[in-house]
């Protein structure tokens, strides 16, 4: 095994990963330091899952499962990189693509029949949405600015929107028996197996058997009623149109794969409700499933000119819709994984409360949320902007994350517990000596799930809050609401806690409600604040806070300190950006920008010296942060225009940055002597570097492939100038 893994993944960050990762080898190997990778790619990952479908040069190794046993262990040394959650049209179009590859596995099927089928839509469940994170985060989270960041964004501060105090922006959700309200919770005091069933009038029906909970697991189970949710979509579509807004609807389809899709479909159901009342059979003869969005629902009936009409007419007697790109007449509807609320809702927030109409201009928003349990963060974020105008990015100090996510802790909705509802009943979730935990009264299509959270998670998180707050000593919130079942649990582990450690004074406990408050008012006074957060909070406020302090959550550090006592280096908080590789791919140029790649390398080096006893790695390390240093002061940051420098030049700059700062530094002279050459090589074949990158931009790109690119194809436009690489392939 490598010491250190990096993660073959998807679109931009893996076209980047081509250019940079050789050089990172490279280096690496001088301080002998070996870096691998593990393919946790969406094609890899389909790819593993059907080995019979394959022949034998086509198959592939499990790598996320490998990966998954190596950070139960002291020797990982993982650098995560984003892979993409798919989402069902992705998942499709990446099978699609290696059918066409010549890769026999199966299609996804919509509705499994055969003991095939259901085998196959099994394997594909498992693969899609967020199916990788869960497996490897075997430890919480820590997210933060690097201070070379966040000094850079003070600096440099982003345009931010203006907030007018009579914005008509506003967030609404249901008023009861959602999630939030329908909430139980309660701490197990003994290691149970434990099984979930559906009781209905016609007998009991196996939800989900063989569940296992150690001791002090804290169990939630709650639902959403189907009918309250549609009377709530109907009531805000109305409420949009009288308002004059934009309705527009957020989610989290990737991560709460099971439960938001269903959501999204209610949301398209609504919207069309009249298209489906007068054409309810004819949608459902063309496989309509609302659930797959009006993307797919358009593309369906497109040969009915009846029914197109209808959907014509009923879209334009409706609100205008949020729209993901207006001049695509892409609308909010369209695809369930194109709004993902920890990005959209923020990026909403910092132009001042306005998103894109279906006429291409800005305009004030109905933020549709329908569940309470986190839309107060969004609601009060809004309500503080309304009264205060914009965050300053010059002068506003930061938030820090501190968050629960080890041995899938609150994994809501993406859960295998999460369910929707097939015929009226009570849902029970049943103990091994047949104590009912939990139940509730539900109808047919109600959706209800289930969560855990173990105890030593649990306990580590807190630990490793009060580590975060002795380093920054700074304000440090628990984001828990004592009136919420699921956060009464965890209040009641927190406080004996930080009561045994003698720190209990400085911390605060507050609802999310009033800690988004706290914290905006801490940042406004240009002071720091930790926000220690479960699952779903440290996935939003992760994005939140350094959209609105940074401009973006991709230059987050984000690190795993894995509970075995290995490490996983996560490069920032964003995700795989799609619109980068169309870019790429069309005009030669890649806006992706490295800085969280850069981030990790350096944290991930650092931890391998102390984990190795390894002196080199320390000093590796330490040029990696002056180099990252050194793009930020010196603007080599990648532009987002064709023909202006890209992705490849600051992997450039990174390479000379670092050559520099080995051969300049003297704790260890033989590192010197190796990278003097390196660097004085680097900065004399600038001239003709830079014109190469320069050269390779403009035309577009074949990179054979966009779930499963050819690696052949993707080095050569990803690695286009003959200079450097003759300097790091030496
Ligand atoms: P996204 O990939 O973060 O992209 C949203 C936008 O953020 C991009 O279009 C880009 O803005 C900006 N951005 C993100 N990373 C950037 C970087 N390194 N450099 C410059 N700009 C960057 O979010 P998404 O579209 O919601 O998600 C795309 C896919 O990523 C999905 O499949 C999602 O599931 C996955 N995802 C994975 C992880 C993870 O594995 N940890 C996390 C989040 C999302 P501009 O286009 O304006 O340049």
């Amino acid at each position: 095994m490598s010491d250190i893994i990096y993660t073959k993944v998807d679109e931009a960050p893996e076209l980047a990963s081509a250019s940079f990762l050789p050089i990172i080898q490279k280096f690496a190997a001088a301080a002998g330091v070996s870096v691998g990778t593990k393919d946790i790619s969406l094609a890899g990952r389909i790819l593993a899952a059907f080995p019979d479908n394959l022949t034998e040069d086509q198959r592939q190794s499990d790598d996320l499962a490998e990966l998954g046993k190596l950070v139960k262990t002291a020797d990982a040394n993982v650098i995560k990189l984003p892979n993409i959650s798919a989402s069902v049209p992705q998942l499709v179009g990446a099978i699609t693509e290696l059918q066409s590859k010549g890769f026999a596995v199966p299609n996804y099927p919509e509705a499994p029949q055969t003991d095939a089928e259901k085998d196959a839509r099994a394997k594909y469940d498992a693969i899609k949405g967020s199916a990788v994170n869960p497996v490897l985060r075997e430890g919480n989270s820590d997210r933060r600015a690097a201070k070379a960041v966040k000094n850079f964004a003070q600096n440099n501060p982003h345009r931010m929107g203006d907030w007018a105090a009579d914005s008509k922006t506003h967030v609404s959700s249901m008023s009861g028996n959602d999630f939030f309200s329908n909430e139980k919770s309660a701490t197990l005091a003994e290691e149970t197996t434990a099984k979930i069933v559906l009781e209905t009038a016609n007998g009991e029906i196996v939800l989900k058997d063989g569940l296992s909970y150690p001791a002090g697991t804290v169990v939630d189970a709650t639902f959403m009623s189907v009918a309250a949710l549609q009377d709530f979509l109907a009531a805000e579509i109305e409420k949009t149109k009288a308002d004059g807004t934009l309705f527009s609807l957020h989610l989290k389809s990737t991560m709460m794969k099971v439960s938001d899709p269903i959501i999204f479909g209610h949301a398209v159901k609504a919207f069309l409700a009249p298209v489906f009342e007068a054409h309810g059979d004819a949608l459902t003869a063309l496989g309509v499933n609302p659930n797959s969005g009006l993307g797919d629902l358009l593309a369906r009936v497109k040969d009915n000119a009846e029914i197109v009409a209808d959907i014509d007419a009923c879209i334009a007697a409706r609100p205008p819709m949020y729209m993901v790109d207006s001049d695509k007449g892409l609308t909010n509807l369209h695809v369930s994984s194109d709004v993902i609320i920890d990005a959209s809702m923020p990026a909403l927030i910092r132009a001042g409360g306005k998103g894109w109409g279906p006429d291409g201009k800005e305009s004030d928003a109905n933020c549709v949320i329908p569940d309470n349990s986190y839309a107060p963060i969004y609601d009060e974020s809004i309500n503080f902007f309304k009264e205060n105008g914009k965050l300053n990015p010059a002068t506003a100090g930061t938030v820090q994350n501190v968050g629960l996510m080890a041995q899938k802790a609150e994994e809501y909705g993406s859960h295998p517990t999460t369910f929707e509802v097939p015929e009226a009943g009570t849902v029970k979730l049943i103990l091994e000596d047949g104590t009912v935990l939990h139940a509730h009264t539900v109808e047919a299509g109600d959706i209800w799930r289930s969560a855990s959270t173990r105890k030593a998670p649990i306990e580590d998180w807190v630990n490793l809050a009060i580590d975060r707050q002795k380093t920054e000593n700074c304000n440090a919130i628990f984001w828990l609401d004592e009136d919420r079942a699921h956060d009464a649990e965890l209040i009641a582990y927190v406080k004996p806690i930080l009561e045994a450690r003698g720190v209990a004074d400085k911390f605060d406990i507050m609802t999310p409600r009033a800690a988004t408050r706290s914290s905006f008012e801490t940042i406004t006074k240009g002071q720091d604040s930790i926000a220690i957060t479960g699952n779903v909070l440290r996935d939003y406020l992760t994005d939140l806070f350094p959209i609105l302090e940074l401009a973006t959550s991709a230059k987050m550090l984000s690190i795993v300190k894995l509970m075995n006592g290995g490490g996983m280096f996560e490069t920032g908080a964003g995700g795989s950006a799609p619109k980068h590789v169309q870019q790429l791919a069309e005009e030669n140029h890649l806006r992706w920008d490295s800085l969280g790649e850069f981030c990790a390398l350096g944290e991930s080096l650092t931890f391998l010296s102390e984990q190795k006893g390894n002196e080199k790695a320390r000093v590796l390390g330490q040029a990696v942060d002056a180099a990252t240093q050194g793009i930020l002061d010196d603007g080599r940051s990648p532009s987002r225009k064709v023909g202006e420098p890209d992705n490849r030049n600051s992997h450039y700059w990174f390479a000379r940055y670092w050559a520099e700062a080995l051969s300049r530094q003297n704790s260890d002279p033989e590192l010197a002597e190796y990278f003097a050459p390196v660097a004085k090589a680097l900065a004399e074949g600038e001239a003709d570097i830079l014109a190469e990158l320069a050269a390779a931009q403009g035309p577009a790109v074949d990179l054979g492939g966009y779930y499963r690119t050819d690696p052949v194809k993707t080095a050569a436009a990803m690695r286009p100038s003959a200079t450097l690489n003759a300097i790091i392939d030496q």
